[in-house]
């Protein structure tokens, strides 16, 4: 059986257990090794076989999962963070369906989630954005129609986009095009949850030239919107005034106000 398995965004500690137990357990681990942090590996078992599939093609994958499969192995595919995020699993899944080979995923803690704990931010405040949208600037994958970065800028939600550390110009271009003011409140967050991991705060008009100060290119998320800045009105989930089926408004009681100001991100 192949089990694809989410490695978390990098610290080794923020595998689910299920995944880890598996890692334990596993014959052979196909891991993707550009990011999935190796020290995951140490646990393998003796004699368990690992392969980084950074310099493999899918048929190379496949072939491997096949042969594993032949022999009554048990294969772990580790992916990145959480693995239905670019995680290019659904082609390896369809292709193990055709062959009868049985599978299952195991999420992960994404990096963006890692993202918005290192930055401590929450992604969805009332009042200031209630959606987030994961996506990436167009590089060599072409992103299709209609699904560039200035049509989603438009709906000022809290965007979290992927694979464009290399694309900052661009990508700043984009969001100013699409409708963020300049001053909207951003962060890339380098390696989050890795011991090196960096995080710097600036706004849309400068996100490009942070990343060039301070020599990020790769492996970095791109953060923004009014969610990261000050400003934001308080949960009703918790508010006094407030029933629901688990709790009755306490009306009289004296509040916090319904407008917050914190630090900003
Ligand atoms: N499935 C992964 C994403 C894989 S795509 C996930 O759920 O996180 C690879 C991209 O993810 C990188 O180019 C970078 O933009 C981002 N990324 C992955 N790990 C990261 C980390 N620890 N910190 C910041 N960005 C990360």
């Amino acid at each position: 059986m192949i089990h694809f398995v989410g490695a978390g965004p990098g610290a080794v500690d923020l595998i689910t257990v299920r995944g880890q137990k598996l890692l334990e357990a596993a014959d052979q681990i196909i891991y993707a090794g550009s990011l999935v942090n190796p020290a995951l590996l140490e646990n393998a078992k003796e004699g368990c076989r690992c392969l980084d599939s950074a310099g493999m093609t899918l048929e190379e994958v496949i072939a491997a999962m096949a042969e594993g499969e032949g022999k009554g192995w048990l294969t772990v595919r580790l992916h990145t963070g959480d693995p239905s995020v670019y995680g290019a699993i659904r082609e390896q899944m369809d292709i193990l369906s055709k062959m009868g080979i049985a599978y299952d995923v195991v999420p992960g803690v994404s990096s963006f989630s890692a993202a918005a704990a290192t930055l401590k931010a929450e992604y969805t405040l009332p009042g200031i954005s209630q959606s987030v949208i994961i996506t990436r600037m167009e590089g060599r994958t072409p992103v299709p129609e209609h699904q560039k970065i200035a049509d989603y800028a438009a709906h000022q939600a809290t965007m979290v986009i992927f694979l464009s550390a290399s694309l900052l110009d661009g990508l700043q271009r984009e969001l100013l095009r699409g409708g963020y003011a300049p001053d909207t409140p951003a962060a890339i967050v380098y390696k989050a949850s890795w011991p090196e991991e960096k995080k710097f705060s600036c706004t849309v008009a400068t996100l490009s030239e942070t990343a060039q100060r301070e020599g990020i290119s790769k492996t970095a998320l791109i953060v923004v919107g009014r969610v990261l800045g000050r400003e934001y009105e308080r949960s009703l989930l918790y508010h006094p005034a407030f029933s629901h089926g688990c709790r009755k408004a306490q009306p009289q009681t004296q509040t916090y106000g319904d407008h917050r100001e914190g630090t900003e991100k």
